[in-house]
């Protein structure tokens, strides 16, 4: 069931790179565990699968904790408290929901110094909705540039959870928003940016046809969550 799923994601993954002229290896599968146990994370992880994103805090760390001989890159997609950032900064290799000047902050204080640097997108509400983080489109250009100066912080890019539209050319339409935003803030940038982290179960044919670099599977890999 897991290997048929990831197989299937991962060719999915290579004919629509092909069919829309992308490098497919330039497009990484992000597995998004959620509420999904540390055995069928180790399972994946034996199928190939090494970059896992998690949303809850405490249920990634003991996660984590039992999975500590295996190699695996661990991406924070959730929702951030400002209280909670030390952990967030310790214990992951990147962080893609980061949605406030000040948790960027926060992240850049205690991400400890003997640590590589802390891969980081900016998250962008990018169909504004009240009931979703991230900055809007004129913060980004506000604080995108100081955000980069962060000496612990590695500024890789924008994350986007979109509103949930049905049709293809919907979907398309608010990712192309997405990439033009990314290419508006690059320019004001003297280290580029190079991750587009954006589509899911579905949406990711349009996430790809857009220019993602980072697509987060959980559904179609691990089944529904309860
Ligand atoms: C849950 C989640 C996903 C995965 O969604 P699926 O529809 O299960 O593929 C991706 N990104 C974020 C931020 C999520 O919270």
């Amino acid at each position: 069931m897991l290997e048929e799923n990831i197989n299937l994601v991962r060719k999915n993954m290579q004919q629509f790179a092909l069919k829309y002229n992308r490098k497919a290896d330039a497009i990484n599968l992000i597995a998004v565990s959620k509420k999904k146990s540390a055995m069928l994370i180790r399972q994946a992880y034996q199928l190939g699968q090494h970059d896992f994103g998690e949303n809850y805090l405490q249920e990634a760390i003991d996660k984590q904790c039992d999975l500590r001989d295996c190699k695996i890159n661990w991406h924070y997609i959730g929702q951030i408290q400002s209280n909670k950032t030390r952990l967030i900064a310790e214990n992951f290799n990147w962080v893609h929901s980061v949605d406030r000047l000040k948790i960027a902050q926060r992240l850049n204080e205690q991400r400890d110094v003997t640590q590589s640097k802390l891969n980081i997108c900016l998250q962008i509400n990018i169909d504004n909705e009240e009931s979703k983080a991230g900055f809007n489109q004129s913060e980004l250009l506000e604080h995108a540039e100081q955000i980069a100066e962060l000496k612990q912080l590695e500024l890789r890019g924008l994350m986007a959870i979109p509103a949930s539209h049905t049709t293809f050319a919907k979907q398309k339409e608010t990712f192309d928003k997405v990439r033009k935003s990314f290419d508006e803030i690059n320019a004001k940038l003297n280290k580029k940016m190079d991750t587009l982290s954006m589509g899911m179960s579905n949406d990711m044919e349009a996430a790809i046809a857009a220019g993602s670099t980072m697509i987060r599977i959980g559904t179609a890999i691990f089944g529904r969550r309860d």
